[in-house]
């Protein structure tokens, strides 16, 4: 089974990617991570992808996709793949079915204000990058180190609004052309962790 992840930045996605694909036995493919290795290791790809990143600009569509070809023929990828940070646009959605046909797709659903707010009330550790939040901690002090607690620059409403938007923006379609295929499947992303959970790979029809 072939698995698309959609959600917006800050509704949990990655961290529910992960749990959902060991649950079910399937790869967890991060886009932002294989690109972060490949710069880490200096591959070709990997250069490649920086001179852009450095330079301001999105990674182009074919270095993208050679990417993800070459990442489905590993053997982790036979048993499915959950995917991660990529379709971002139709023309990747379409790219994608040539490589593997998709089964499904989860799209997390939050709104912005629910974001916002989390984002807001998220403080983290400045020395050992602990995430706190002042909705279930108390105090200035980090439980893991006793290192001071701040809130980082970019975690204010205009960047995340900003952000938000964009995220919707270019997902739309993408949503639309799931909704097409008959395979997408909303989920709400504000409820409970594991309850969370549980509905995806209910969803996804783990037995
Ligand atoms: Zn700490």
């Amino acid at each position: 089974m072939n698995v698309v992840f959609l959600g917006p930045p800050g509704s949990g996605k990655g961290t529910m990617a992960e749990r959902v694909s060991v649950r079910l036995g399937l790869a967890h493919i991060s886009t932002g991570d294989m690109l972060r290795a490949e710069i880490k290791q200096g591959s070709e790809l990997g250069t490649l992808a920086k001179s852009y990143i450095d330079k301001g600009a999105l990674v182009p569509d074919e270095v993208i996709i050679d990417m993800m070809k070459e990442r489905f023929t590993k053997d982790d990828a036979k048993g499915g793949v959950l995917l991660d940070g990529f379709p971002r646009t139709v023309a990747q959605a379409q790219a994608l079915d040539a490589i593997a046909a998709m089964d499904a797709c989860i799209n997390l659903e939050v709104q912005a204000q629910v974001i916002i707010d989390r984002v807001l009330a998220r403080r983290v550790c400045n020395e050992c990058g602990a995430v706190h939040s002042t909705k279930t901690h108390e105090g200035n002090a980090c439980t893991v180190c006793g290192g001071a607690l701040v809130t980082r620059a970019d975690d204010n409403e205009e960047t995340i609004r900003q952000r938000f938007s964009v995220y919707e923006e270019q997902t739309a379609p993408l949503i639309e052309y799931y909704r097409g295929k008959g395979i997408l499947h909303a989920v709400d992303a504000t409820m409970p962790i594991d309850e969370e959970a549980n509905l995806i790979c209910k969803i996804l029809g783990e037995k």
